[in-house]
């Protein structure tokens, strides 16, 4: 796959296919919310990217600067993420239902220069703006003609690019993508990595998602998180393979129907997508011709045994479950094709990829027991650091392990079971959310004193977010305020980070040095024993 010591991932996902004779080939099937269908082929992709590049170029980006993309899922998310790979410019995405705040911490902490959106979206960036002193452009996707002298028409900067670009040999350790995780403290990370990880998306996506060239594969996963990038876009189109992507949200009947009249060979998804398509009527399925698809990849949360006997049962499909996480790029533990599948388990380990569990104190656990997990450094798609953060980097790296922060044991055969997290991050949906963000936020609401965030077991979700409130003397508690705090955190994070429920306390318990203390919330939230708490305030 690399020639000539060129690691590019844009090249090797457009030229290299059309210089192997895929030209003509379709690389994208998008189909737009209301599923109206249009194809581009893998010389379209490489025209389209190579405009974009010298758009950019135009612009005065250079390798090394930070450009983000800020737009639901629409073709030109892809163009533009491919062009500026191209052209070595570092790429963000951002998860299109982020509110101001999560926006202005992610481009403000990597000084992005250009962010490409739509109009819909501007106003979230204007009100923020003056805050970004890096920012010299924005590229609006629906703008007809410039908008000002930096809000720029994306049409017109494309009508006016030359669709020749060379792209410059880069080699593997040149950086390519950034996306930002959340942590239990402190504000989001930039994980950032190398064109190198190409590699190992590449192998995975045969070796793991099982894909051929002739598969047709269908990835749910946004753009804005890594599976929508290492699977939505770099994996497959590096092997030549058609994706179909769709602008809509879930919906069990238009979803079977993509999956039925794209003959989809291979899908990806998500275990709470799963499990609500589980819970539609069962003649919703057998209305479904699902013939052309061999079997459904999951990623982003535990996969329920339940899950799996649900598929075998009613659409006859295997679903395997695979494991990785924004800084691993691309899947490390996973169950495949021609793998014995032992329903709960994460699988085995992809080719070269060593873990271990790892006990607090550091040895190394032979035996079932749960511990840290981690994995053994140097895997070709490993982050290079946090983007100024080095000192976060170094903590999660002990004695050549780098600790995932999820906890894990191992079979006697080799395979891992997944035990939850080590640090208080919350996964609701497949997100991973920082109840020190939303803590942040909650305060922000002029009524609110005090705020400690935690996640609750949830049957759909996995978890779900949990708010505990105390509020200043004035204020009372209601229904209105209720739906404030919720649409206050709405624009400000997102959705996805809205409390489900928001309990009013008289105060959040904190321990002697003022940090809160989740563990009593959750256990209060649950009514389990809350262990020692005898470092907790008075
Ligand atoms: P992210 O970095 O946002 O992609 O989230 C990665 C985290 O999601 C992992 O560290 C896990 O906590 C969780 N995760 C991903 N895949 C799985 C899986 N197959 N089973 C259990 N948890 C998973």
């Amino acid at each position: 796959m690399i020639i000539d010591h060129q690691y590019n991932i844009g090249h090797i996902c457009t030229t290299t296919q059309c210089e192997n004779g895929l030209g003509d080939k379709v690389a994208m099937r998008w189909l737009s919310p209301h599923l109206e269908q249009c194809d581009y082929t893998f010389s379209d992709l490489d025209r389209h990217s190579a405009r974009f590049a010298n758009v950019l170029r135009k612009l005065d980006i250079k390798p090394g600067d930070v450009f983000f993309t800020f737009l639901p899922r629409m073709p030109e998310q892809f163009f533009a993420f491919l062009g500026a790979l191209k052209l070595q410019a570092i790429v963000g995405t951002l998860f299109s239902n982020f509110g101001e705040e999560a926006i202005l911490d992610r481009v403000g902490d990597a000084g992005a220069r250009v962010i490409i959106t739509k109009k819909g979206f501007l106003k979230k960036i204007s009100r923020i703006r003056d805050r970004l002193p890096a920012l010299r452009f924005i590229i609006v996707v629906d703008a007809d003609d410039h908008v000002s002298a930096d809000i720029l028409s994306y049409q017109r900067l494309m009508d006016e690019a030359s669709d020749e670009f060379i792209t410059a040999r880069t080699p593997p350790e040149t950086p390519s993508v950034l996306h930002y995780t959340s942590g239990s403290t402190g504000k989001p990370k930039g994980v950032l990595h190398a064109h190198r990880s190409i590699l190992m998306q590449r192998s995975t996506t045969e070796s793991i998602l099982g894909l051929t060239p002739d598969d047709i594969f269908w990835c749910t996963a946004d753009q804005g998180w890594v599976t929508g990038t290492s699977y939505g876009i770099i994996g497959p189109w590096s092997m030549g393979v058609t994706q179909v992507h769709f602008g809509g949200g879930y919906n069990a009947e238009e979803w079977f129907r993509i999956l039925q009249d794209q003959k989809i060979s291979v899908w990806y998804s998500a275990p709470t997508a799963l499990r609500m398509l589980m819970r539609e009527d069962a003649e919703l399925y057998a209305r479904f011709d699902l013939a052309s698809l061999r079997h459904i990849c999951s990623v982003g949360e535990p996969l329920n045994p339940e899950v799996i006997h649900w598929a075998r049962r009613t659409i006859g499909k295997e679903i395997y479950d695979t494991w990785f996480q924004t800084e691993t790029g691309a899947i490390m533990i996973a169950n495949r094709p021609g793998l014995e599948i032992r329903p709960g388990s994460m699988g085995l380990p992809a080719a070269g990829i060593e873990p271990a569990i790892i006990a607090d104190d550091g040895t190394i656990i032979l035996d079932q027991t749960p511990g840290n997990l981690c994995l053994k450094v140097g895997w070709p798609s490993m982050f290079t650091t946090y983007l100024n953060n080095s000192s976060v980097y170094d903590s999660r790296m002990k004695a050549g392990y780098y600790y995932t922060g999820d906890t894990a044991c191992r079979d006697a055969d080799g395979y891992y079971w997944f035990q939850g997290r080590s640090d208080d991050v919350i996964n609701t949906a497949g997100h991973l959310i920082s109840p020190f963000e939303i803590e942040s936020t909650l305060i922000e609401v002029p009524e609110v004193a005090e705020a400690g965030v935690i996640g609750a077991p949830d049957e759909l979700l996995y978890e779900k977010v949990i708010a505990f409130v105390s509020l200043h003397r004035q204020a009372t508690f209601s229904r209105e305020l209720e739906l404030k705090i919720r649409l206050h955190v709405t624009n400000k994070l997102s959705s996805v980070a809205t409390p489900h429920e928001i309990i009013c306390v008289d105060s959040v318990p904190k321990n002697k040095s003022g940090k809160i203390m989740r563990r009593v919330l959750k256990a209060r939230y649950l009514g389990t024993d809350a262990g020692d708490i005898s470092t907790l305030e008075d």
